[in-house]
């Protein structure tokens, strides 16, 4: 079985990246009146404590929402996307300490309406067993269903939605090598049955060869397919191995990640330009920080 947990990365840099886009996303989309299926095929637990040993073993939170948290500018306003899901991260929290952070269901389920539904797709059982956990707690729990199936395979059977109107977050781990191909397949699949639904995938920029051409296989596959795409990435620390005082080599962890969009709302690109630099600008460590928004179709 696999071994990635989301506990120990919640709240994370990517996180941030990636949870500040689909709120962008979420809002944009929810401004009109027609009912949206939202669909998450890789969900993870739903809630996470950042003060548990999980969060703390790793203490990546540290270095993202934390950080963010603690180096905001009361005199410096931040970007509407960006304090959007500073305020949402709060929502959750009594004032002054951050101890949940929401997963991208739990985003999700902030912005639902009574006509949307959101299906959730989480294969590790105790994950599974959280998220179902934590969704019966909602008063809109009955909008949302919780499968212990695999993402990738599951969604085919629902696309297109009744609605005609869907966002797809696909956030594997890629913990298997065979989750980018997997991924590249998925949209592939996707876009045949319902090509103009939104879709948002996440990925690691790690020296891997996988994960450098996947954000390239995606583009070819939205011009293929004619439709407009976004890419982003986040890049707060250098990739290169480092040495501690002992002279043992220290890897320097995730450096950097993408969220790349197909059918993204008009409206993405300005709002992640303005949240992502300064996000970059607050996350930083060292000297390594850069963003990038780049657009097409
Ligand atoms: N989307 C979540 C968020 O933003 O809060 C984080 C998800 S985490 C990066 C990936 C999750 O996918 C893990 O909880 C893992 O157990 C689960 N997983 C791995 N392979 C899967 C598959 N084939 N189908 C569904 N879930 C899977």
């Amino acid at each position: 079985m696999f071994s990635y947990r989301h506990a120990f990365h919640a709240g994370n840099h990517a996180d941030v990246l990636k949870h500040t886009a689909l709120l962008a996303m979420l809002r944009h989309l929810t401004q009109k009146e027609t009912a949206i299926h939202f669909f998450d095929t890789h969900a993870g637990a739903g809630l996470y404590r950042l003060d548990g040993d999980y969060a703390q073993t790793s203490g990546e939170a540290a270095h993202g929402f934390l950080q963010l948290q603690s180096a905001m500018d009361p005199a410096q306003p931040l970007a509407p996307a960006l304090q959007d899901y500073v305020s949402l991260v709060a929502s959750f929290n009594a004032p002054g300490s951050t101890k949940v952070y929401p997963g991208s269901p739990f985003i999700v389920q902030h912005v639902l309406r009574e006509r949307d539904r959101l299906r959730l797709f989480e294969l590790h059982p105790t994950d599974a067993k959280t998220l179902k956990a934590n969704v019966a707690q909602l008063d809109a729990g009955r909008l949302i269903t919780v499968m212990q199936e695999d993402g990738f395979e599951g969604l085919k059977k629902f696309l297109p939605p009744p609605s005609r109107r869907a966002l797809v977050l696909c956030d594997p781990s890629y913990e298997i090598k065979s989750d980018y191909g997997r991924v590249v397949e998925l949209l592939t699949d996707a876009l045949r049955r319902f090509a103009t639904g939104t879709y948002m995938v996440w990925y690691p920029i790690i020296p891997r060869s996988e994960a450098h051409d996947l954000p390239r296989k995606l583009k070819t596959l939205a011009q293929r397919a004619e439709r407009p795409w976004l890419n982003a990435t986040l890049t707060v620390k250098t990739s290169k191995l480092g040495h501690d005082d002992a002279g043992e080599v220290v890897r320097p962890g995730l450096p950097a990640s993408g969220v790349f969009v197909i059918n993204p709302p008009h409206t993405l690109k300005a709002s992640l330009v303005a949240a992502l630099g300064q996000a970059a600008q607050l996350l930083a460590q060292g000297k390594h920080k850069a963003f990038e928004v780049e657009s097409g179709g």
